[in-house]
């Protein structure tokens, strides 16, 4: 059965179908460190991880691009209000970059929590000015832009696919059908390219330009980011659905007038919210729920992600506390279920790469069908609960078929078997091989031969195996 992803450009769920064959480029917006991502927000980064995770069990080799914007973003996605990251700065007396550095440690502490794989590449707004500038140039060039007010804004009416992804109506476009709260717009829907002195005279952050000194708009740093570490046109971008309307549709408009390659991006993804009694959780009203309240409330950071997989990520998912023990308890009876098996094997697991034979395959066929069908976890888990629970499947097939489940859901079950058996989880048949291999990387480290010790740790990894060092040695577990 084929991979079918929904496509919010068109609306429809399709065969998943790269570029290139075999690879896959997915870009997905990260966060704005003026503050701790809250639990909703974390809802979009498991979104993604899932995703990769399973294109990566396709067997597509996937380059994830994440960008960190540390200027620009506004409170409001239409140009207005504060800039956020200077607004949290003054409240907290520090720089900008300071804050930016706290809050970037901050999530990238929650995402290793929560068991989401770090993005290939980590981009940081700040650090590609020069990208964005040469991006608005073209534009420029192009003849998309115009200045007003000391700013320079993208023209929507030189663009006539604007607002295709939101499926904007064409009377929603016309000038002056919505009153813009900027009047330097021609258009309420033009957005700005680049700043100068007409907002912020105290702007910390500005950069010399064609067009003053000054800062750029938000949405540009995402495609000059995209564009630059995965070409012009790439396969999948990720976000949460209240980007569509504005954002992401700012962002084609850009990235399609600047390259006039249609479409710029194959497949739009987008998680639903997750929701507090009803209402959207957000950063600036303040009242929000960190992962790290969780853990203080006694939960575990897998437990938030067990919860998160009983959503399918386009539809809204309500949180609560309850809803939360719920998930602790199941995952609770998972590892048992788990230890249970691993007892019967004493404690020997099986390797996580080998075939699954048997009954078993028929769980895991259930199971990745589930996941084919537009990454529907809470069926994929189903399968994982019928796996576990079927008497006749022998306990290694149980726990080989489980462990390549969790290459998607991500449970770290091998590793959290291990703290349950208070002994390192061991993999029968390939114990003596990657005790010889980590014997040998650590010979080729002492010789300095650091390209043969990253290949070794790289072709254990591609097993599934991954190494931890540390000063006592080099130990392993299963990815
Ligand atoms: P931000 O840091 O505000 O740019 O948001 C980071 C990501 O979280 C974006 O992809 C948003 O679309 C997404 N997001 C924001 N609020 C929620 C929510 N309550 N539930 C799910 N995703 C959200
Ligand atoms: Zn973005």
């Amino acid at each position: 059965m084929p991979l079918v992803l929904y496509n919010t450009l068109g609306r429809t769920a399709n065969e998943f179908i790269p570029c290139r064959a075999g690879e896959v480029g997915f870009y997905g917006c990260g966060p704005t460190v003026y503050n701790y991502a809250h639990i909703g927000n974390l809802r979009a980064y498991v979104s993604h991880d899932l995703l990769v995770r399973l294109l990566r069990r396709r067997g597509y080799t996937v380059k994830h691009v994440m960008n960190v914007t540390d200027v620009g973003h506004l409170t409001g996605d239409n140009d207005e209000g504060d800039d956020k990251m200077v607004r949290s700065a003054e409240e907290r007396g520090k720089s900008v970059l300071e804050v930016a550095a706290f809050y970037t440690d901050a999530f990238f502490h929650d995402t290793e929590r929560l068991n989401i794989t770090r993005p290939n590449v980590v981009c940081k707004a700040t650090e590609h000015i020069d990208e964005m500038i040469a991006l608005v140039k073209r534009l420029e060039t192009n003849g998309f832009t115009y200045r007003s007010g000391g700013n320079l804004y993208f023209d929507i009416s030189r663009f006539p696919r604007y607002g295709e992804l939101a499926r904007l109506k064409p009377d929603e476009l016309k000038a002056g059908a919505r009153v813009s709260i900027d009047g330097n717009k021609r258009n309420p829907h033009d957005f700005v390219l680049w700043f100068t002195k007409s907002k912020f005279e105290n702007q910390a952050l500005v950069w010399d330009s064609p067009w003053g000194r000054g800062y750029p708009g938000w949405h540009i740093e995402c495609s000059a980011m995209s564009m630059k570490y995965l070409g012009e046109q790439f396969d999948i971008h990720a976000g949460g659905i209240d980007h569509i309307q504005v954002h992401h549709s700012n962002e084609i408009a850009q990235s399609e007038a600047a390259t006039g390659i249609h479409p710029w991006v194959k497949l739009w993804f987008h998680n639903e919210f997750l929701v507090l009694n009803k209402g959207k959780m957000s950063k600036s009203s303040g009242g929000f729920i960190t992962l790290q309240n969780l853990v203080d409330a006694g939960y575990a950071a897998l437990d938030y992600r067990y919860f998160l997989l009983g959503g399918h990520y386009r539809s809204q998912l309500q949180f609560s506390y309850e809803s939360l023990t719920g998930a602790q308890n199941a995952r609770k009876s998972l590892l048992g279920s788990l230890r249970h098996l691993a007892e019967k094997q004493e404690g020997v697991l099986p390797s996580v790469d080998g075939a699954v034979c048997g009954k078993a395959a028929e769980h895991l066929v259930l199971f990745d069908t589930a996941l084919d069908d537009d990454l529907s976890t809470p069926k994929a888990l189903a399968a994982l609960w019928g796996l576990l629970k079927d008497t006749d499947v022998p306990p290694g097939d149980a726990l080989r078929a489980a462990f390549q489940m969790d290459t998607v859901l991500g449970l770290d079950l091998a590793k959290e078997l291990a703290i349950l058996l208070d002994a390192p989880v061991q993999i029968r048949g390939d114990c003596a091989e990657i005790e010889t291999a980590i014997a040998e990387r650590a010979a080729a480290k002492k010789a300095k031969d650091f390209t043969k010790a990253d290949a070794i740790r790289t072709s254990l990894k591609a097993k599934g195996i991954i190494l931890e060092d540390s000063p006592q040695g080099t130990t392993w577990r299963v990815e």
